[in-house]
Formats: C-alpha cells, sequence, structure tokens
C-alpha cells in the first residue's frame, strides 16, 4: 500500500478534499513507486489561502523579534535534523546524499538571515522635511504570499522564500514541485515543532490547476516562482495581470571560460562538480565550457577522463558521485538531445547513454561530453538539465563574451584563468547576473539577491538579499505635524509648509 501525501494547512496534516486525482511517485534510481501525491484544485487553494489569510492578522501583529526567535529555534531544529531532510531529497530526486546535504545547508542560510529581519525590516526617517513635519518610512507585511517550486532543490528553493516572507509578517502557502512533494511537508512541520502559529506556514500540492488558482486568488498578494522558462513567463504574465507582486525565476544554458593560462587540475575539478553535480539538474550547472585559443584539447581529454571515472550510484548510496535523473520522461528528454547532437555533427567524447546504469530500470545517464559543439546545434540552443555539457571552441576571450551576451539566458557564468586583468574584464562585460573567477557555481549566500538575467528572471526584485526582503513586504511613508500651539496658515497647496 502507497503511502498517501497529506497537504499542511492549518498546523497539521489534511487530506485532499474529495474527488482529488493522485500521481504516483516512483524511486528514480529503481523505478519502484513509493508514494501517491494529490493534485489539488481550487476547493484546497480555497483552504489553504483562506488558513493563511486567518492566521495573517495575528502574526502581523506579532512584534518582528519575537517572530525571529520562532526562526532562530526553526534554524537549530533543522540542524539537528539535515540529515534526515538530506534522506528524503537523495531518495526523492537521486542526488546524492553529499549534494543533498549541501542543498539543506544553503537553505539555513536563508533562515539566518532572516533572523536579522528587525535590522533588515528598518525604514528611514527625515526630520524637519518642512517647518514642524517630519517624515519616516516603515516596511509592512503584505499578506498571503504563494511560493511555487521546481523539482530540482526541494528544501533550498522554497527556502528562498518563505523564511523571509514570515519574518517579515507574511503569511505563506508553499506549492511544491508534485515530482519531489515530501521534503516539503517536513518542513512545515519542522516549523510548526520551532513553534510557528498555525496557519502562517501552508503546503498545497498539486500542477498546473492548483497554480492557476492560486494566481487567481484574490487574496494571494504575491507570487514566487522558481522552474522553467515557459511556466516562468506564464506565471508572470498571468500574476501580473491580476495584480500581484511577481518574481519569477526561470531557466538557464550556463558557460564556463577556460582561458590557456587557467589551471588545469582545479579547471577540471571545478568544471566536473559544476557539470555532472546534482546529474546536470541545476538552474547554475555548467553545461558550455568555452575553450579560449589553445587549451582545448588536452581540457577536454581532461574532462573526460575525470568524467569517466565517476560513481554513478543510487543517490543514498555513500559511494555515489551522480545519482538518476528525476523521471523517465526526463531521462528520454536528455537522451534526446545526445542523440540530435551527435546527428548534428558534435563530437561525441563520453557517451552517457552506453554506461551499465542507463540500461536499467532507473533513470541513469551516464555522464555525457559532446566537443566542436556550435550555437547553431540544438544541444547548445536549449537547457538539457541532465549530465551533458557541450564544448564550444572559441580563438579569444572577447569571442567567448560575444557568444556568452548573444545567448537569451543569463543565469550565471564563470572565467577560469590566473590572469586578473582578464578576469576583471570579462566580469565587467558580461552580461550575466552571477559571474564566478574561478569560482564554478558562483550561487551567492543569503545575504545576496539571486541575481539571474535576461531569460533567466522575469520580475524586478530577485530571491533573497535585501532584494527578498524588499519584495515580501511594502513601503508606508508617514508626514507627521505636532501642533504646539496656534494653528497652522491655511494652505491651497500640495507644498508642505
Ligand atoms: P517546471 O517549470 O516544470 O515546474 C516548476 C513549478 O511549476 C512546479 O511546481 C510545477 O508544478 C509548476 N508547473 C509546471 N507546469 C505548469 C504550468 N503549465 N502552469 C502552472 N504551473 C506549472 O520546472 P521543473 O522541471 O520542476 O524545474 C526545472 C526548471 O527550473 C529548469 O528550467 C531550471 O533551470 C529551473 N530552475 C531555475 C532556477 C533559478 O534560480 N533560475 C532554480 C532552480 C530551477
Amino acid at each position: 500500500m502507497l503511502e498517501t501525501l497529506p497537504l499542511f494547512i492549518n498546523g497539521k496534516p489534511e487530506p485532499a478534499p474529495p474527488g482529488t486525482e493522485f500521481l504516483t511517485l516512483e524511486d528514480p534510481a529503481t523505478g519502484r513507486p513509493y508514494a501517491q501525491v494529490p493534485l489539488c484544485g481550487a476547493a484546497a487553494v480555497e483552504q489553504a489561502v483562506g488558513a493563511a489569510q486567518a492566521a495573517f492578522a495575528g502574526w502581523r501583529a506579532t512584534p518582528v523579534p519575537e517572530r525571529v526567535r520562532v526562526l532562530f529555534r526553526y534554524r537549530q531544529i533543522l540542524e539537528a535534523e539535515a540529515d534526515a531532510l538530506a534522506h528524503i531529497v537523495a531518495h526523492d530526486h537521486g542526488k546524492t546524499m553529499a549534494d543533498a546535504r549541501g542543498e539543506v545547508l544553503r537553505g539555513m542560510e536563508v533562515v539566518e538571515f532572516a533572523c536579522g529581519m528587525p535590522s533588515l525590516m528598518q525604514g528611514q526617517t527625515v526630520s524637519d522635511v518642512a517647518r514642524g513635519i517630519d517624515c519616516h518610512s516603515v516596511r509592512e507585511p503584505l499578506g498571503v504570499c504563494v511560493g511555487i517550486t521546481p523539482f530540482n532543490f526541494p528544501v533550498m528553493v522554497p527556502m528562498w522564500m518563505y523564511p523571509i516572507a514570515i519574518a517579515a509578517g507574511n503569511t505563506f502557502v508553499l506549492k511544491p514541485s508534485e515530482r519531489v512533494p515530501r521534503a516539503a511537508l517536513r518542513l512545515a512541520e519542522l516549523f510548526k515543532e520551532a513553534g510557528l502559529p498555525d496557519g502562517v506556514f501552508n503546503v498545497l500540492h498539486g500542477a498546473r490547476e492548483a497554480v492557476d488558482a492560486l494566481l487567481a486568488h484574490e487574496r494571494v498578494r504575491a507570487v514566487s516562482f522558481v522552474g522553467s522558462e515557459p511556466v516562468a513567463r506564464h506565471i508572470y504574465r498571468q500574476a501580473g495581470a491580476q495584480g500581484k507582486r511577481v518574481q519569477a525565476l526561470s531557466g538557464a544554458k550556463n558557460h564556463l571560460v577556460v582561458l590557456p593560462d587557467a589551471a588545469l587540475e582545479p579547471t577540471v575539478e571545478g568544471i566536473i562538480g559544476a557539470a555532472y553535480g546534482s546529474a546536470g539538474e541545476r538552474c547554475m550547472a555548467v553545461s558550455v565550457v568555452v575553450a579560449v585559443g589553445e587549451s582545448g584539447d588536452t581540457l577536454v581529454e581532461a574532462i573526460r577522463e575525470r568524467a569517466a571515472a565517476l560513481q554513478l550510484g543510487q543517490g543514498t548510496h555513500p559511494d555515489s558521485e551522480m545519482g538518476p535523473l528525476v523521471s523517465k520522461a526526463h531521462k528520454a528528454r536528455v537522451v534526446g538531445y545526445i542523440q540530435q547532437g551527435e546527428a548534428e555533427q558534435a563530437r561525441v567524447v563520453l557517451d552517457g547513454r552506453k554506461h551499465p546504469l542507463a540500461q536499467g530500470e532507473g533513470n541513469f545517464v551516464g555522464p555525457t561530453l559532446l566537443d566542436h559543439v556550435t550555437p547553431q546545434m540544438s544541444v547548445y540552443q536549449h537547457e538539457i538539465f541532465g549530465p551533458v555539457l557541450s564544448v564550444v571552441r572559441v580563438r579569444t576571450l572577447a569571442e567567448a563574451v560575444e557568444l556568452i551576451n548573444s545567448n537569451p539566458y543569463g543565469n550565471g557564468t564563470a572565467v577560469f584563468t590566473s590572469d586578473g586583468a582578464a578576469a576583471r574584464e570579462f566580469q565587467r562585460v558580461v552580461n550575466v547576473g552571477m559571474v564566478g573567477v574561478n569560482v564554478p557555481v558562483p550561487v551567492p549566500l543569503a545575504f545576496f539577491p539571486f541575481a539571474g538575467w535576461k531569460n533567466s528572471f522575469f520580475g524586478d526584485l530577485h530571491a533573497h538579499g535585501k532584494d527578498g526582503v524588499a519584495f515580501y513586504t511594502e513601503t508606508k511613508v508617514v508626514s507627521t505635524r505636532w501642533f504646539a500651539g496656534g494653528a497652522a496658515g491655511k494652505n491651497m497647496t500640495i507644498t508642505l509648509k
């Protein structure tokens, strides 16, 4: 009998409303079914948003130092539960335990950041903006905020959102990916254990129907989305048309540039982790290496050798360095791209389709390396989101920058070099929001924004950092005058006198 996952509404597990359909979840490493997740619609959305709305008045009236005390406790509980959470992620998503632990830690960093909310929410004051008049601004929470998250970071991406929203005094409804829904439930239970009042954080399962009902709900004030580009565009348009605040983080195609003077070993190690870590299912994964000048042949051979030695296996197995892809459908999509690359005359240096595990029941594809890829090929033009690394050869750094700047995405990029001036120039002229200099996956810490550009982000304020605080609060500006004897004179203008 498969476990049937509940929703988490008003501080407790709730069954999905009668008539709800279910999706069966399969272990990505074995194909074995392990749970059923409800695909909710408008009725459950009403329940979840209703609970969040009812909790809002009490939570916003809770002084901010008291609110963050709950987050301090949450931080401690998460630390104690980090391994158990990582195990859920490694099992359900397929990434390795080391990677899953890393994800939990990165999520906890956002809780730490949100614990600073009493300072982060501070407004500004100017005295005597006119005679006897002072002006100050305060940041107030919005109300019910919603998070819609992807499959590839079941813990970290939701935590980019709700700790900040909740510390700022909002209430929250999380709609996690229907492909990895269990971690979100555990995150909600642990938050309750830390003392969070009922209804402040709710988890609702589902896919498009649930999302569309959330976007249409008049009580929802703000929508944070992370996922693929077509859905990000849909969310941005729909939420915007309903007058909601929206931030939609989208797809990516990240390039890592290697200059001829780069130190070979750390460069190759960096590339291996960035391209094949989490089986390439990261929005900051490197999917294109741009080999500048003469470095190409040696580099490709060193990557091949290192990638071919990677140990594939179940995410929860301690020896695994790379796990399976999330679903059979996604495996078929990734394999399809390798086939297209081959048909378009990319040189298949390492073929993940031939890995022994790729023949079994799990969703494994081995590390794949394609050389002499050109910008016209489909493997270059699309986000593959799998362990497929393309190498594009160029003559100069300027050509590398032109290639990157012509790409419609602008999430992350990196340059590997020992030339400081070249690195500085790269960082200055490249049109990408997160840049690494000898750092292959430059994901910023929680006190900086996650700053994707171009088609990797639709919105104005990014996730976390001060942007996150601004996103989940609105500014009220108060002008004050006290009459100290004597009435003010008549003023028929808007000038403050
Ligand atoms: P996805 O777009 O399929 O799903 C994301 C969320 O949207 C899920 O909760 C899903 O239920 C919902 N959804 C799916 N289709 C929908 C529809 N038609 N209407 C409304 N909602 C819908 O993305 P995914 O496959 O889960 O995640 C992978 C994608 O996420 C990749 O493109 C990756 O680059 C991107 N991603 C981006 C970032 C970033 O920071 N920019 C971070 C992580 C992942």
